[in-house]
């Protein structure tokens, strides 16, 4: 006796409904016979028949247009067609549609069964050859994505000499390579450490802070400072299949000299603050000891505002030396938002002088950054005021703050001038001013500041802008998440 095949009969009442029903339970065949579409929906989806007999209309819907549609759904199901009367036509949508084939009356048992069996046989070999494909398929890419012992040394010894740490993980941050440098670097001896969890190789807290919280899919920069005072970069990438590398450039003699030059420029500053102070005293002195004519008054005058603007510049410059110098480590739960509205009652004026329109949006309840608070000033004062420097009168500026991808996003968007594309990859450079400024003072120190303070942070500052049609600046600072509820 064959296999018991479950075979089902979706035809409308005929004799030939029961014809068919005897003779393949007499062959050995469970036989479900469904008298309307949903019984058919329900009866392929709950009990995976090995073949679906469908009549030339079923339940008002043609069986060409039922089994083509069936098919989509299950395209490994044999489906066979009966007709009244064969007709080519009839025969070539049937095939057209991808039905195993048509069966036509008069019938005889025999007619039914060969039939059936034909298509059954037909569809448990290209279900066997499909399941043959899929298992060389799978297996063919898992050879791929394993490594051979000769690839795997050859990849070592190639690794093994960058004078960068290479570190590779697995998804559970268990160490399944590390090459020369990055033992040199952790002073790890012995080869014991492969196949064991990277914090109990590795017991350094920025690295495991760093890997412990969430990447996403993307790279990350960040700097790890060990105890002996070696700075490195580290960049930390994760890789499909594999978990992630890090990579571990050395910067401890970039930082040295990042730190000496923030501490000359901190000391020439520090030093041209007194007789500018003296400077400025004596100005105001002068308007003090007696009567001046219009003339000495204008003299006066301009001496002042420009020893302001030079105090200016040479504040912004002691600022710059200090942020340069790393010395800062105060660090606060800081609610941009509240930054954000001192920042505007200071410029108040300023936006009531030239007629600004000022909207805000910042929704309630924004998570925190960690941060010194005093810093997140300067970078709202500095966007703020540029904002207002640069739009005209009657101009239009909108402060923004939202949360995205674990990030507090602050955007400052005007009406003004708008930055030439060729100067925007430089405007963040120090005392680099475009060629939009048109009389407008500064030091072209300001947005330098500002991305000083967000990559000491972790940050990201950018700019979207176009000559005439106003600018959008960005600062993204990763923030601490609230507690829901
Ligand atoms: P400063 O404003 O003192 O010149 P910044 O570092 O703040 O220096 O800005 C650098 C340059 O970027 C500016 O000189 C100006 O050319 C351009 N810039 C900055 N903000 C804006 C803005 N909101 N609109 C147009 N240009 C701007």
């Amino acid at each position: 006796m064959p296999n018991r095949e479950l075979i089902l009969l979706a035809l409308d009442q005929s004799p030939t409904l029961s014809l068919m029903e005897r003779a393949l339970r007499a062959a050995g065949h469970d036989v479900t016979v469904v008298r309307h579409q949903a019984a058919l929906e329900n009866a392929l989806a709950e009990s995976s028949p090995s073949l679906l007999l469908l009549g030339e209309t079923f339940d008002g819907t043609a069986g060409i247009e039922l089994g083509r549609l069936q098919l989509e759904r299950f395209p490994t199901l044999p489906i066979l067609l009966f007709t009244e009367k064969e007709t080519l036509p009839t025969i070539r949508s049937a095939l057209r549609a991808g039905l195993s084939g048509v069966l036509t009356a008069p019938l005889k048992t025999d007619d039914i069964l060969q039939a059936v069996d034909r298509a059954l046989k037909r569809a448990s070999y290209l279900g066997d050859w499909l399941r043959r494909e899929v298992r060389r398929t799978t297996a063919s890419l898992e050879s791929r994505t394993q490594l051979s012992e000769s690839e795997r040394g050859r990849l070592e010894a190639i690794i093994g000499g960058i004078e960068d740490g290479v570190i590779v993980l697995d998804a559970a941050e268990n160490l399944v390579l590390i090459n020369r440098a990055g033992r040199e670097i952790f002073g790890l001896t012995g080869a014991d450490v492969i196949g064991r969890p990277l914090e109990a190789v590795i017991a350094n807290a920025e690295l495991q802070a760093l890997l412990t919280s969430p990447t996403g899919r993307a790279t990350r920069l960040f700097e790890l400072n060990l105890e002996d005072g070696r700075v490195f970069k580290a960049q930390h990438t994760p890789i499909p299949q594999i978990g992630s590398a890090i990579t571990l450039h050395d910067i401890t003699e970039i930082k040295r000299l990042e730190k000496m030059k923030g501490d000359f420029v901190h000391t020439v500053a520090h030093d041209l603050r007194s007789p500018l102070t003296a400077v400025l005293g004596y100005a105001d002195l002068v308007e003090h000891a007696g009567n001046l004519n219009e003339n000495q008054h204008e003299f006066v005058n301009r001496i002042q505002t420009s020893v302001k603007s030079i105090t200016g510049l040479v504040n912004e410059l002691l600022e710059f030396g200090r942020l340069e110098s790393g010395s800062d480590t105060r660090r606060e739960d800081v609610h941009l938002d509240g930054v954000m509205k001192d920042s505007l009652a200071l410029f108040e004026p300023l936006v009531a002088q030239k007629q600004l329109k000022m909207n805000v949006d910042a929704p309630d309840g924004l998570p925190t950054v960690r941060a010194n608070p005093v810093r997140m000033r300067q970078v709202m004062d500095n966007l703020i005021s540029n904002a207002i420097k640069f739009t005209p009168e009657g101009g239009e500026i909108r402060l923004c703050l939202h949360f995205k991808d674990h990030q507090l996003v602050l955007e400052v968007t005007d009406s003004g001038p708008g930055i030439p594309l060729e100067d925007q990859a430089h405007i963040f450079e120090r005392f680099y001013r475009a060629r939009n400024v048109d009389g407008t003072l500064g030091s072209g120190l300001g947005l330098t500041i500002v991305k000083s303070i967000a990559d000491s942070y972790n940050g990201r500052v950018w700019v979207e802008s176009a000559e005439g049609r106003g600018s959008s600046f960005f600062v993204a600072l990763p923030a601490l998440e609230l507690e829901a509820g």
